[in-house]
C-alpha cells in the first residue's frame, strides 16, 4: 500500500489547545458497536476512545467503535470513464455481487449513461450524478439541472469534488450554492472536501477543510441529506492512500467542527466517508477507524468485484479487532 510520507504532526498541531467532547445523542445503527467520545487535549495530540470501552473492552476486546450513528455508506465515482459495453458488464457484475445489508451503496455514472444504468442496475444500489447546475435549468449550455437528475431517477449528486474545484475552477461558495439547490430538490449531496499536498505540508489541512465545510454550512439549511467525503487531493487517483491514522485524524476533526459549528446531533448523524485510492486491499483497515463511515471510490469502483469487497469491508467494523 503506497502512503505519503507526510506525518500526522502538521494537522495534529493545529488542534493545539483545543478541547471538545461530542455527546452522541442516539444509538448507532450497528448495535454491537460502542459510542465514541472525542477528546482533544492541550498537548497538541488527541485521542479517540469508546465511552463504553473503558469497562467493556477489557472484557470484550473485539469491539470496533463507530463514532457516527449513520449507516455505512460507499459511493463509486465512475468519473469520465466507460462505454455502453463496459458499463453493461460493470452493472452485470454489481447485480450478481453479494453485498452486506448494512451499507448504503451509490454509483455515479457519467451523465450520458445514467439512464442505461438506472434501467439495468439492481434497486439495491442508488444512482448519483457527478455534478449538477447551481439553480433551475434554462439557458445554461452544457449543464444538467437537479430537477433533470430527479426526473431520470438520481437520488444523489457528488459536489465539490477536487477535480471540479482544481481542474474546472469551482470555488467554495459556488459549490455551497449548488449543494443548497440540490438539497432543495430532494437530492442527497455527497459533499467533498480535502486539501492539496502543499496545503497539508504547510500544516493547513484543517484550515482548508474547515473553510470548505463552512461554505456548505453557510449555504444549506439542513444536513439531513448530506454525506461528507473527505478526499485529500494528493490521494485521489494517485495510488497514495492516506493511512488509516491520517484519515481518522481529519475525520474526527471534521466531526468536531460540525459539533461546534452546526450541532452535536449533526456531528453524530452525518456520515463522514473517506476517498483517495481506496481499493479492495486497504478498505478494511480504513473501515476499522471509528470516524470513517464509508468510502468514496474512484478507480476501484470500475471493477465490480473490487467495489463489492470495499462495500463489504463494513464487516471490519463488526469483527474482532
Ligand atoms: C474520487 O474520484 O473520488 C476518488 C477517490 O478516486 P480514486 O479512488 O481513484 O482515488
Amino acid at each position: 500500500m503506497a502512503m505519503v510520507s507526510t506525518s500526522l504532526t502538521p494537522a495534529a498541531s493545529q488542534l493545539s489547545g483545543h478541547k471538545s467532547t461530542i455527546a452522541v445523542a442516539s444509538p448507532p445503527l450497528f448495535s454491537s458497536l460502542s459510542r465514541s467520545s472525542l477528546k482533544f487535549d492541550s498537548s497538541s495530540s488527541f485521542t479517540t476512545h469508546s465511552v463504553n470501552s473503558f469497562s467493556s473492552s477489557r472484557r470484550c476486546s473485539s469491539i470496533v467503535a463507530m463514532a457516527g450513528t449513520g449507516k455505512f455508506f460507499v459511493g463509486g465515482n465512475w468519473k469520465c470513464n466507460g462505454t455502453k459495453d463496459s458499463i453493461k458488464q460493470l452493472v452485470s457484475d454489481l447485480n450478481s455481487a453479494t453485498l452486506e445489508p448494512d451499507v448504503d451503496v451509490v454509483v455515479g455514472p457519467p451523465f450520458v449513461y445514467i439512464d442505461q444504468v438506472k434501467s439495468s442496475l439492481t434497486d439495491r444500489i442508488e444512482i448519483a450524478a457527478q455534478n449538477s447546475w447551481i439553480g433551475k435549468g434554462g439557458a445554461f449550455t452544457g449543464e444538467i439541472s437537479a430537477e433533470q437528475l430527479k426526473d431520470i431517477g438520481c437520488k444523489w449528486v457528488i459536489l465539490g469534488h477536487s477535480e471540479r474545484r482544481h481542474v474546472i475552477g469551482e470555488d467554495d461558495q459556488f459549490i455551497g450554492k449548488k449543494a443548497a439547490y440540490a438539497l432543495g430538490q430532494n437530492l442527497g449531496v455527497i459533499a467533498c472536501i480535502g486539501e492539496l499536498l502543499e496545503e497539508r505540508e504547510a500544516g493547513k489541512t484543517f484550515e482548508v477543510c474547515f473553510k470548505q465545510l463552512k461554505a456548505y454550512a453557510d449555504a444549506v439549511s439542513s444536513w439531513d441529506n448530506i454525506v461528507i467525503a473527505y478526499e485529500p487531493v494528493w490521494a485521489i487517483g494517485t495510488g497514495k492512500v492516506a493511512s488509516p491514522e491520517q484519515a481518522q485524524e481529519v475525520h474526527v476533526a471534521v466531526r468536531d467542527w460540525l459539533s461546534k459549528n452546526v450541532s452535536p446531533d449533526v456531528a453524530s448523524n452525518t456520515r463522514i466517508i473517506y476517498g483517495g485510492s481506496v481499493n479492495a486491499g486497504n478498505s478494511a483497515d480504513l473501515a476499522k477507524k471509528e470516524d470513517i463511515d464509508g468510502f468514496l471510490v474512484g478507480g476501484a469502483s470500475l471493477k465490480g468485484s473490487d467495489f463489492a469487497t470495499i462495500i463489504n469491508s463494513v464487516t471490519a467494523k463488526k469483527v474482532a479487532a
